[in-house]
């Protein structure tokens, strides 16, 4: 199945945290930033309420913590102390969105994601009833209780994947970062990527050292993943003054000149 959709039926819009400040300095989190990225949610979700789940990435208040908990290897709850600055992001964001008119709802991925030994539980209740009743439920990165009943970081960037089933499709992720999609050296962005077809394009990923998950790679791998799957995935620059209405359109009718990586089946064509 091609992953090219017209308009998805939901977007999850995951904006990372190093639009909001450099996460790799001792910066504190840009609270004005997210107020100017609020506004241009609420102006998308006031014209289609009810279709996107917000994912906020951890930024400057939880990448320290990320990193000490994945230091501590005696401790196989270390990843608990994820709540605090967690909870801290997607407070900071539903607060601005209810500024803006928008009934925005933190939800906790803990409570709706369990590994087991038999296969993974996703339970996605109340964000379907929050879609129905047009609010706008507010995820994060957090910890999940894995199949031996210890924790594990759950990255952002894997937060999207708890929407891939059916009643949600055709499904788009827009990942918002500092970037303008994936740099091919010399400031080019590569406009597609086949999510088959990975090893390609590994070469140009870096990472830095201080980064949690992986910064590029790790997003890359989770997109793919979900390409592979029939979903629609994008990479774009976060832009704090420019109108997201084009998200949720047929990505034909994007503004021309909107630079972006699209991982999707059947793009590399
Ligand atoms: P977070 O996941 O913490 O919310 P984010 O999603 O905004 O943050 P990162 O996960 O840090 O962003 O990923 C973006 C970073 O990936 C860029 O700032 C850049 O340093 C790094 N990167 C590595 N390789 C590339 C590449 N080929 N093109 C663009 N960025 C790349």
């Amino acid at each position: 199945m091609s992953g090219i959709t017209g308009e998805p039926t939901l977007l999850v819009l995951k904006v990372g945290g190093s639009v909001l400040t450099d996460k790799y300095s001792t910066g504190g989190t840009d609270y004005a930033a997210i107020d100017d990225f609020a506004a241009r949610i609420a102006d998308l979700h006031a014209e289609q309420p009810g279709r996107i789940v917000l994912v906020t990435g951890g930024g400057p208040l939880c990448h320290p913590v990320g990193m000490r908990i994945k230091a501590d290897r005696a401790d196989a709850y270390a990843a608990v102390a994820l709540t605090e600055p967690a909870f801290a992001m997607r407070w900071a964001w539903t607060t601005r969105l209810r500024a803006h008119g928008v009934r925005a709802v933190p939800l906790q991925v803990s409570a709706m994601y369990t590994e087991r030994p038999d296969g993974t539980v996703v339970q996605t209740e109340a964000v379907e009833r929050l879609l129905r009743a047009g609010a706008l439920p507010v995820l994060s990165s957090d910890f999940v209780v894995t199949a031996g009943g210890t924790l594990r970081i759950f990255s952002s960037d894997e937060v999207p994947a708890l929407f891939t089933a059916e009643r949600f499709r055709p499904l788009r992720v827009v990942a918002l970062s500092d970037v303008p999609g994936i740099l091919t050296g010399g400031g080019d962005v590569l406009p597609e990527v086949d999510p088959h077809r990975l090893d390609e394009i590994r070469g140009l990923l870096w990472n830095k050292p201080g980064n949690a998950t992986g910064a590029m790679d790790g997003k890359v791998a989770a997109l793919a993943a979900l390409a592979r799957d029939g979903v629609e995935c994008v990479i774009a620059r976060g832009e704090r003054t420019r109108p997201m209405r084009h998200l949720l359109a047929p990505m034909s009718e994007w503004p021309p000149a909107t630079p972006r990586t699209l991982i999707a089946v059947g793009a590399h064509r």
